[in-house]
């Protein structure tokens, strides 16, 4: 159980965009209409149902359905990390400020797809400090373009391509893109000082993964960029994932990264060695099985051979 004090507005955080070697008061150009309300104080009850759980002292996850939303709340400075649906993003709000409407801080997107987004469209009122890599909202709405979706695409207004920082008073944010991965376009999101990391889909913990060949996805390159990010953190990192087989497993340590990685290798080597045989992408998925891996979970139907056809996809490309 934590207590938070008044979430008041102090204009004193500051992004620096490492890469334009520029910075941007973000706060101050921001956060003047919630100026009045943020005087107001009061007490913080962190809710122990809804949904809401800490992962450290001041970071946490909120499950409901989609991508894991992260978030970060000390003091009078919030964080969030993906935004699920806009009618989860009002759930996990409202439980998040119990009493009183608050503004974020910073909300980042891990990458463009509609579970990790969509709730941008309800959450926008209450921050225009929406963060992500350069190419995601290009995928954002290439994806919904067309769709009964289209009109509730709120993509992010500050972008980077390899490092963002994000300097809080008592945290400091990395934001990085290691490679395409599971898109052309996601980003880790590491609050150093507690030592915990959202990787958004970059790890699917225990299940088979989402392969979006139109979201520019590279199996291929997905093991180089996750071995990067297990030379990066340490042992003692804790992470977010966006999905999990079971909501326990959303948060995990570097060793899950490993096994990500292990299924992501046999997949690619398993699915090379089929098309060198002369099999086409077809065959290789009605075989419907990844030795080694046959356990993992099916999210949906037709996940493993999914996995299967676009992989061989990607090879023949
Ligand atoms: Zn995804």
């Amino acid at each position: 159980m934590y207590n938070y004090h008044a979430l008041k507005i102090k204009l004193k955080d500051e992004i620096m965009n490492i890469n334009r070697r520029n910075f941007i008061k973000g706060s101050s150009l921001l956060f003047g209409s919630f100026l009045v309300q943020g005087n107001k104080s009061f007490p913080f009850q962190f809710p122990e149902s809804n949904n809401l759980q800490l992962v450290g002292k001041s970071v946490g996850i909120y499950v409901e359905s989609g991508g894991t939303i992260g978030w970060y709340v000390d003091g009078d400075t919030i964080v969030v990390i993906d935004t699920q649906f806009p009618e989860n993003a009002k759930n996990f709000k409202s439980g998040l400020d119990s009493k009183s409407s608050v503004p974020i801080n910073y909300l980042f997107n891990t990458h463009h797809h509609n579970d990790h987004t969509m709730g941008n469209f309800y959450l926008k009122q209450f921050t225009q400090n929406i963060i992500a890599h350069e190419n995601c909202p290009r995928l954002q709405i290439k994806s919904n373009k067309g769709t009964d979706k289209e009109n509730q695409v709120i993509t992010a207004d500050i972008t980077f391509k390899d490092e963002l920082k994000v300097k809080l008073p008592k945290e400091n944010i990395t934001a990085k893109y290691f490679g395409q991965a599971h898109t052309s376009g996601d980003i880790v999101i590491h609050f150093e000082n507690e030592n915990i990391a959202h990787l958004g889909d970059l790890v699917f913990n225990n299940l088979y993964p989402y392969i979006d060949n139109n979201g520019e996805s590279s199996v291929e390159n997905w093991i180089v960029t996750l071995s990067k990010i297990e030379n990066y953190f340490d042992n003692n990192s804790k992470f977010i994932f966006g999905h999990a087989n079971d909501n326990n497993l959303v948060t995990g340590k570097k060793s899950d990264i490993t096994k990500m990685r292990n299924y992501l290798e046999n997949l690619y080597n398993y699915v090379a060695k089929l098309l060198k045989d002369g099999k086409n992408a077809e065959e290789i998925a009605e075989l419907n099985t990844i030795p080694g891996f046959d356990n993992l979970l099916e999210k949906w139907p037709g996940a493993r051979k999914m996995n299967l056809s676009r992989t061989a996809e990607q090879l023949i490309k």
